[in-house]
Protein backbone atom coordinates (compact mmCIF):
# COMPACT_ATOMS: atom_id res chain seq x y z
CA UNK A 1 0.00 0.00 0.00
CA UNK A 2 1.26 3.30 -0.81
CA UNK A 3 2.19 5.66 2.45
CA UNK A 4 1.76 9.21 2.28
CA UNK A 5 3.94 12.01 4.48
CA UNK A 6 0.91 13.05 7.05
CA UNK A 7 2.52 16.44 7.12
CA UNK A 8 3.45 17.00 3.52
CA UNK A 9 2.11 14.84 1.71
CA UNK A 10 4.97 12.89 -0.24
CA UNK A 11 5.03 10.12 -1.40
CA UNK A 12 7.16 7.40 0.73
CA UNK A 13 8.19 4.57 -1.98
CA UNK A 14 11.55 3.74 -0.78
CA UNK A 15 13.32 3.31 2.63
CA UNK A 16 15.12 6.60 2.46
CA UNK A 17 12.26 8.54 1.86
CA UNK A 18 11.00 7.93 5.44
CA UNK A 19 11.92 9.64 8.66
CA UNK A 20 14.95 8.20 10.08
CA UNK A 21 14.59 5.33 7.41
CA UNK A 22 12.04 3.72 9.82
CA UNK A 23 9.41 2.39 7.28
CA UNK A 24 7.11 2.43 9.86
CA UNK A 25 6.92 5.56 10.38
CA UNK A 26 3.86 8.19 9.10
CA UNK A 27 6.53 11.06 8.32
CA UNK A 28 9.59 11.56 5.18
CA UNK A 29 12.84 12.44 6.17
CA UNK A 30 12.03 16.21 5.32
CA UNK A 31 9.50 16.37 8.21
CA UNK A 32 10.73 15.37 11.29
CA UNK A 33 13.71 16.58 13.63
CA UNK A 34 17.29 14.68 14.37
CA UNK A 35 14.96 13.32 17.70
CA UNK A 36 12.29 11.91 15.59
CA UNK A 37 9.64 14.89 16.74
CA UNK A 38 7.35 15.75 13.92
CA UNK A 39 9.12 19.69 12.91
CA UNK A 40 6.77 22.59 13.33
CA UNK A 41 3.99 23.68 11.25
CA UNK A 42 5.87 26.94 10.59
CA UNK A 43 9.20 24.98 9.65
CA UNK A 44 7.03 22.24 7.25
CA UNK A 45 5.13 25.62 5.74
CA UNK A 46 8.84 27.24 4.89
CA UNK A 47 10.03 23.84 3.43
CA UNK A 48 7.24 23.59 0.92
CA UNK A 49 7.87 27.40 0.00
CA UNK A 50 11.23 26.86 -0.70
CA UNK A 51 10.57 23.70 -2.58
CA UNK A 52 7.55 25.49 -5.09
CA UNK A 53 9.66 28.67 -5.12
CA UNK A 54 12.62 25.87 -7.11
CA UNK A 55 10.18 24.86 -8.91
CA UNK A 56 8.42 28.39 -10.30
CA UNK A 57 10.37 30.23 -10.81
CA UNK A 58 11.14 32.37 -6.91
CA UNK A 59 7.68 33.30 -7.04
CA UNK A 60 6.69 33.35 -3.64
CA UNK A 61 3.28 34.46 -3.48
CA UNK A 62 2.28 31.44 -5.43
CA UNK A 63 4.49 29.13 -3.71
CA UNK A 64 2.46 29.97 -0.32
CA UNK A 65 -0.97 29.75 -1.88
CA UNK A 66 0.21 26.47 -2.80
CA UNK A 67 1.41 25.05 0.18
CA UNK A 68 -1.65 26.49 2.33
CA UNK A 69 -3.83 24.33 -0.49
CA UNK A 70 -1.57 20.84 -0.06
CA UNK A 71 -1.14 21.45 3.98
CA UNK A 72 -5.07 22.15 4.00
CA UNK A 73 -5.63 19.30 2.60
CA UNK A 74 -4.09 16.49 5.27
CA UNK A 75 -5.69 15.42 8.00
CA UNK A 76 -2.78 15.92 10.21
CA UNK A 77 -3.04 20.02 10.17
CA UNK A 78 -6.86 19.66 10.47
CA UNK A 79 -7.06 20.15 14.31
CA UNK A 80 -3.77 22.06 14.54
CA UNK A 81 -3.72 25.65 15.23
CA UNK A 82 -1.58 27.00 12.79
CA UNK A 83 -1.35 30.96 11.81
CA UNK A 84 0.95 30.54 8.93
CA UNK A 85 -1.83 28.39 7.19
CA UNK A 86 -4.48 31.73 7.28
CA UNK A 87 -3.97 33.76 3.93
CA UNK A 88 -4.46 33.36 0.48
CA UNK A 89 -4.40 29.71 -1.10
CA UNK A 90 -4.64 28.45 -4.11
CA UNK A 91 -8.04 26.87 -6.11
CA UNK A 92 -8.43 23.98 -7.45
CA UNK A 93 -8.11 24.77 -10.58
CA UNK A 94 -4.41 26.45 -9.62
CA UNK A 95 -3.32 23.95 -7.49
CA UNK A 96 -3.45 21.20 -10.43
CA UNK A 97 -2.75 23.53 -13.08
CA UNK A 98 0.85 24.16 -11.01
CA UNK A 99 1.59 20.35 -10.13
CA UNK A 100 0.58 19.76 -13.95
CA UNK A 101 3.33 22.26 -15.15
CA UNK A 102 6.20 20.91 -12.54
CA UNK A 103 5.62 17.81 -13.49
ZN1 LIG B 1 6.92 15.27 4.92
Amino acid sequence: MEKYCQACGMPLTKKEDFANGDENSNFCLYCVNEDGSVKSCEDIFEGGVQYFMSQLGDDRALAEKMVRKNMSQLPYWKDKNCDIMNGEMATDEEFAEVLKRIG
